[in-house]
């Protein structure tokens, strides 16, 4: 059983109509594209559907016991000198403990909800129906009552969407406000592959962080202008949410943005600006989750909400031993499959010794300048220290392990190199150099376009398909344009002056 199908307590759980917020190509492990005729963003079923096939595919079914729970893991006697670990399962109510080499934790960090209710004045006395968005399903049980949705997240934002749809009324309340993007960019192309790309995380980095703040309010605001719909962020590098009917909910009324929460009488909710949502029905808290890890303790490892010390978001900095590794313990801004593909990639090599990790010092500094440089990009929030810029992150990982594209690829191959720099920037990359090396990986980066068109292309118009965006040839043939011009008065000059 797992996050895609029917929740069980202390798991993981799903509203009916989750939709990834990454596009297919983007999400996909690094050296098995998804199926061409899957749609470019899936619904769970689709995911859980992939997965299945890479296991099938990779034979991975016969490597893992299921249906066992992990009870404790905690250090083995002689765990200084071995790194290992006694760890004890349940099966059918027959419990045993054996003892592993290393550990990767990987049970995810949305199975417990987070919901403040003390923070909310007068809660216990509202007499509706409160419930927080993991247990919510479908909007059925909504049809014709007055809805609040308190926060605006991922899941805030579908819920209220979904609910909108049959609701008499939605009111969605936020204290700091989002950003609000949608799935599908300029002409159509998915948002993610046309802005994820090296080329655009360099221009991030080499931008002062003002100005990239500038660009990013002005971007955000392309789409729609978010002080007019109530949505804009108190602090615009704040992350953004996917929703691609969010707005046009809120132009139709059917959805109506709040400020924060002031209190709740027996029947209405009162807003921080004096409004009231009055006869409420019902509120459902889209607060989010707590990290929680109810096999350690501890002793072994620093647990102190989403603040645990992990170098580079996957080793504890102050274990003696680097045999205990967490993958997915991350917000990404991108898709998480890839992510945590490289970080098994990088842990594994560790694990096995063919990579090692810094001194315990390097490890802490590099984790306060990494916590400093986050709360002036994202603003300090409950989720910071899981916060990170997508390709930054992989590409910091990728060189760890030694297997980043260089720009030699550009005299090699420059056609695969104006994809690796100036197209999106898909898992593939990571399996064309090194250790780990996919024979097909060059193949899936000159096809990508195809598999995501090929979905939506169902009417044949007999027309040649418009594959990609342009934007980027432009920018490279000004540039050369410019260099060539450069060179060309450079050189006259220095006739000139030989002259
Ligand atoms: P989330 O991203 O943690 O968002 C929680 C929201 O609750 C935030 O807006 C937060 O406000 C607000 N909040 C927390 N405490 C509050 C308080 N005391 N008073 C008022 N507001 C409060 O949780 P989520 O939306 O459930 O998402 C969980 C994860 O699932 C995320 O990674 C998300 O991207 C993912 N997800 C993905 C999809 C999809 O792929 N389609 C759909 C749903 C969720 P602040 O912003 O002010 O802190």
């Amino acid at each position: 059983m797992s996050i895609w199908e029917n929740p069980e307590e202390g798991r993981g759980s799903l509203y009916n109509s989750v939709i990834t917020n990454t596009s297919k190509e983007m999400m996909s492990f690094s050296d098995f594209p998804m199926p061409e005729d899957f749609p470019t963003y899936l619904h769970h079923t689709k995911v859980l559907e992939y997965i299945c096939l890479y296991a099938q595919n990779f034979n991975l079914l016969n490597y893992i016991t299921f249906q066992t729970e992990v009870c404790s893991v905690q250090k083995h006697s002689d765990f200084s000198t071995t790194g290992q670990w006694d760890i004890v399962t349940e099966k059918n109510g027959n419990r045993k403990k054996d003892v592993f080499d290393a550990i990767l934790v990987c049970n995810g960090h949305f199975t417990e909800p987070y919901l403040p209710l003390d923070c909310f004045k007068g809660i216990h006395d509202y007499k509706g129906r409160i419930i927080h968005s993991r247990t919510y399903k479908t909007s059925e049980d909504y049809r014709g009552k007055t809805v609040l949705v308190v926060g605006i997240g991922n899941s805030a934002g579908d819920i209220a969407v979904e609910i909108s749809h049959i609701a008499k009324q939605v009111f969605l309340s936020t204290r700091e406000g989002s950003w609000v993007i949608s799935r599908i960019s300029h002409r159509g192309f998915p948002l993610d592959m046309v802005i994820s790309r090296r080329s655009t995380m360099w221009f991030k980095n080499v931008l002062p962080q003002k100005l990239a703040a500038k660009f990013i309010e002005k971007k955000m605001n392309g789409w729609f202008n978010h002080e007019n719909y109530g949505l804009e962020p108190n602090n615009s590098l704040k992350i953004p949410i996917v929703n691609d009917y969010l707005p046009s909910q809120i132009l139709h009324g059917a959805i109506k943005i709040k400020p924060n929460l002031q209190r709740f009488t027996e029947t209405s909710a009162i807003f921080e600006d004096g409004t009231v949502a009055e006869n409420l029905d019902a509120v459902i808290f889209a607060t989010g989750y707590n990290s929680v890890f109810p096999f350690l303790d501890n002793g072994t490892i620093k647990l102190d909400e989403n603040n645990i010390p992990l170098y580079k978001h996957v080793f504890p900095v102050h274990l003696e031993k680097p045999t205990l590794a967490f993958l997915g313990l991350i917000q990404p801004l991108g898709p998480i499959i890839p992510t945590v593909e490289l970080q098994a990639r990088w842990a594994t090599g560790i694990i096995k010794g063919n990579i090692h990790l810094p001194p315990h010092r390097t490890m802490e500094n590099y984790n306060r300048k990494s916590i400093e440089s986050k709360i002036r990009w994202f603003g300090n929030s409950r989720h910071l220290p899981l916060q990170t810029h997508y390709i930054d992150y992989i590409n910091e990982l990728s060189e760890e392990i030694g297997i980043s594209p260089n720009l030699s690829l550009f005299i090699t191959d420059p056609k695969l190199a104006w994809q690796v720099f100036f197209g999106p920037c898909t898992p593939y990359q990571f399996r064309l150099f090194g250790h780990g090396k996919w024979q097909g990986a060059r193949k899936a980066i000159l096809t990508q376009w195809d598999r995501t068109l090929k979905p939506t292309r169902t009417r044949n118009l007999h027309k040649s398909p418009e594959r990609r965006p342009r934007f980027h040839y432009c920018i490279l043939l000004s540039f050369i344009a410019v260099m060539a011009g450069v060179m060309f008065c450079s050189q006259c000059i220095s006739k000139a002056d030989y002259l």
